[in-house]
């Protein structure tokens, strides 16, 4: 039987220690800001925009959402953008996304202050995890790593496989993974046998969106696996793996929910928390 990796445990080891470093940064006068841009009504955007205002206030870091309506034109949303580029006491700018359709993502992902940019989507940001120094990594490959790490399980010198290459998730956890040093393996929608990676994988991190992708036949005896798929299925929530019989067989696994999920609103807290370092704090202020 795996070890079931717990998200909600991890998630609030991360929430502790990040309102310990809160609280000293206030002690130096330096109050971390987040502004999360929500645009439209969107009853799932806005419902995780308040679990990130929430766990903000929670954690005693400043929140502030900005609410656009739907039919925002793209120079009005920009226009809100460069205010809070341009503001001082900001320290991290989050697009909600998705955006509405009239509205070009990529373009409004640059005009984001890279140095303000917490969920390291800006091209910038992307360019550095090229050099596997991104000034923050995405929340959902960052919580993969936090959930890696907490569980004591090697990544240098492992061989990982990760399903899936979005942008937000697939990809940028492929580079984390090579940036820590694994041997990485990167499958999509065209690969070809997929069952003849997954079963090499030491590390499978699974991101591709569909329910039941990876069955136990599909796993190596004792890898870890990290489901971040989120799927409605008869009214539950599941992961693209196959819980019931991967768990039987793999080392240790992430349940869905509660294992991904919780880390990622936590590392977002944390990517804040790091940009405000980098802006408010010499190398001196650090030591
Ligand atoms: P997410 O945001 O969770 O990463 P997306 O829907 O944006 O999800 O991306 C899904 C990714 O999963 C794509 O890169 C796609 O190529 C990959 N994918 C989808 N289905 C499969 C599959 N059956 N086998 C391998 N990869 C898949």
């Amino acid at each position: 039987m795996a070890r079931i990796l717990d998200g909600k445990v991890i998630a609030a080891a991360v929430k502790q220690d990040l309102a310990m470093e809160i609280a000293q940064l206030r002690e130096k006068e330096v109050q971390p800001k987040l502004v999360v841009v929500l645009v439209g009504d969107d009853a799932a955007s806005a419902s995780y925009v308040r679990s990130k205002e929430r766990m903000a206030r929670e954690l005693g870091l400043e929140a502030e959402v900005i609410k656009l309506s739907a039919d925002v034109s793209e120079s009005e949303l920009m226009r809100q953008i460069e205010l809070q580029n341009a503001d001082d006491s900001v320290d991290a700018v989050l697009v909600q996304l998705p955006l509405p359709e009239h509205i070009d993502t990529d373009w409004v992902l640059m005009g984001v202050d890279p140095t303000k940019d917490v969920d390291g989507f800006h091209p910038q940001n992307i360019g550095r995890y090229a050099i596997g120094s991104p000034l923050v990594w995405p929340c959902t490959t960052a919580g993969i790593l936090e959930i890696l790490e907490r569980a004591n399980a090697p990544v240098a010198g492992q061989t990982a496989v990760v399903v899936g290459r979005s942008r937000i998730v697939g990809w940028p956890t492929a580079q984390l993974l090579l940036a820590h040093n694994a041997t990485v393996v990167q499958c999509h929608r065209q690969t070809r046998n997929l069952a003849e990676f997954t079963r090499q994988a030491d590390i499978l991190v699974v991101a591709a969106g569909q329910a039941g992708l990876i069955r136990a036949d599909d796993v190596k005896a004792g890898a870890v696996v990290i489901d971040v798929g989120i799927n409605r299925v008869d009214g539950h929530l599941v992961g693209d793996v196959d819980f019931d019989s991967v768990v039987q067989k793999a080392g240790a696994i992430t349940p869905v929910p509660g294992g991904v999920g919780p880390l990622t609103v936590a590392m977002l807290m944390k990517n804040t928390v790091r940009l405000a370092r980098i802006r408010r704090l010499t190398k001196e202020d650090e030591r």
